[in-house]
């Protein structure tokens, strides 16, 4: 390790940076987070710079750097373009005990400024010793995206509630204690923004460690239903992922691709529970699962393919959970409709080819009154497990008055690398499916939209080569 991590307490404290350009202005800023008084030494200012002096924010003394100037500070800045006078700042600092930055030269610095993620309290910094700071930004980007945008805030939460917990528990309840808040339902409230919930999971679970023996394990679990979207991992979202990396166990289903499963947390264990189709009671046995592990006081992931509220049955499951009083908390994810509309390139609305869409499942019955609807290609209809009813889909959009020339798409496998696109109409796709031994998982999108390219756009061809298909 070149050099040691620590937090340096700044705050009312005189610190000096030497130059007035952008770079000082970067530096300055983050000295003055920390509550620095700042004194720039330039000849000449940024504006923002003379705009912060002429707020009183900073001191500006006018003139070329000399070593007098360090008298007072507790640490230095060298952030001019010109090598000789930030030479000077390093010699003089050091000479004075005083710890220098020479921006973009660590030789003459003792410190260097790191990468900084601030969710205050809670910061993070990642350096490369000057290595690599492009390296070192990327990190920051990966660990910054793991973060919850409110940890300060659950953070300043605990930090409040630390005197109160320590006078009502001994040491070793505490710890546990402390490591079920920042786990459980009561973080989950505070990440929400519902402090009052928070309080009061809080102090529900207070009256349990006071109950029991320490690490007795009689915590309070928690389920997150969460989207995983339709195959791609890098479609997550970031809160998907953020409680993947805290959960116990994960229970997943079949359209849960393995990448996917690769950004949980490594040693969560793994409930596969799937329905094959015709396996009957599959979903009460999820509704047991979830109840059972929850009530162990395990964190629960209940991962869906896609959204939990498209086809999910996240709408049954969140019943369960709240009859049983689990605390849980929803992540949408991308649906598969939306996952292959952008992977397909077939926009599931378009101010000249359609301005509504409708989901439908394969397994719907719709009335003859909606299929007349669902018929008229300037409406999106996107069908979700319609490969085993393509045909009878097919037969009933023309009953209902679609043309042989309606345009459809079959997107299988959509957002992964083995996806494939075939495009057809109600004329031909049937056949064209079973050419291509089209199997599951595969969305059908019916309309206009179907037949759209990026490149025909606005010549009208792809419009016109579907409008003359004999009726
Ligand atoms: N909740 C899921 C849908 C579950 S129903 C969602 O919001 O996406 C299962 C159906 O979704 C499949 O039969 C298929 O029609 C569709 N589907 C899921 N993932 C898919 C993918 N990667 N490509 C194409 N279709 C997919």
């Amino acid at each position: 390790m070149d050099y040691l991590p620590v937090f340096l307490r700044l705050d009312g404290q005189p610190v000096v940076v030497v130059g007035g350009g952008s770079v000082a202005l970067r530096k300055t800023d983050w000295l003055r987070r920390a509550g620095a008084r700042v004194t720039i030494v330039a000849p000449r200012l940024h504006p923002q710079l003379a705009l912060r002096v002429a707020r009183g924010e900073l001191t500006h003394v006018a003139a070329e750097f000399c070593a007098e100037q360090l008298a007072r500070a507790v640490a230095v800045v060298a952030a001019t373009a010109e090598p000789g006078v930030n030479a000077a700042v390093s010699a003089a600092a050091r000479e004075r005990g005083v710890p220098v930055n020479v921006v973009d030269d660590a030789e003459l610095s003792t410190f260097i400024f790191p990468a900084i993620i601030d969710r205050s309290p809670i910061v993070v910094a990642v350096s490369s010793a000057g290595q690599a700071p492009v390296l070192a930004r990327r990190v920051r980007e990966q660990i910054e995206a793991l973060l919850p945008a409110r940890l300060g805030a659950l953070a300043r939460f605990m930090g409040a509630r630390r005197k109160a917990v320590q006078r009502s528990l001994g040491v070793l309840a505490r710890r546990a204690f402390w490591e079920r808040i920042a786990g459980g339902p009561v973080a989950t409230h505070v990440l929400k923004g519902d402090e009052p919930a928070a309080e009061r999971a809080l102090a529900r679970e207070l009256l349990t460690s006071q109950l029991t023996a320490p690490r007795s394990g009689a915590a309070l679990g928690e389920v997150y239903v969460i989207g995983a979207g339709p195959g791609d991992p890098d479609l997550l979202t970031l809160k998907a992922l953020q409680l993947l990396q805290q959960a116990d166990v994960i229970l997943y289903d079949r359209l849960v691709s393995e990448a996917v499963l690769e950004r949980a947390r490594r040693d969560a264990e793994r409930i596969f529970v799937g329905k094959e189709s015709g396996e009957r009671g599959q979903q009460e046995r999820i509704h047991e699962l979830l109840v059972r592990l929850a009530g162990e006081g395990k964190r629960v992931a209940r991962l869906k393919g896609g959204d939990p509220f498209v086809f999910g049955r996240g709408g049954e499951e969140i019943e369960v959970l709240a009859a049983h009083g689990i605390p849980y908390t929803i992540v949408p994810g991308i649906t598969a409709a939306l996952g292959a509309a952008a992977a397909a390139e077939v926009p599931l609305t378009h101010r000249r080819l359609a301005s509504s869409v409708t989901f439908l499942s394969g397994h719907a019955e719709p009335s003859g009154s909606e299929w007349r609807f669902l018929a008229n290609p300037e409406h999106t209809v996107v069908v979700y497990m319609g490969v085993a009813q393509l045909a009878h889909i097919v037969a009933q959009l023309r009953a209902a008055g679609a043309a042989p020339g309606h345009p459809v798409v079959i997107i299988e496998n959509a957002t992964l690398p083995q996806q494939r696109t075939v495009r057809g109409t109600l004329a031909d796709i049937v056949a064209l499916a079973q050419q291509q031994r089209i199997t599951a998982p595969a969305l059908l999108v019916a309309g206009e939209v179907a037949a759209f390219t990026a490149q025909l756009a606005g010549s009208g061809a792809a419009r016109e080569a579907a409008a003359a298909e004999p009726a």
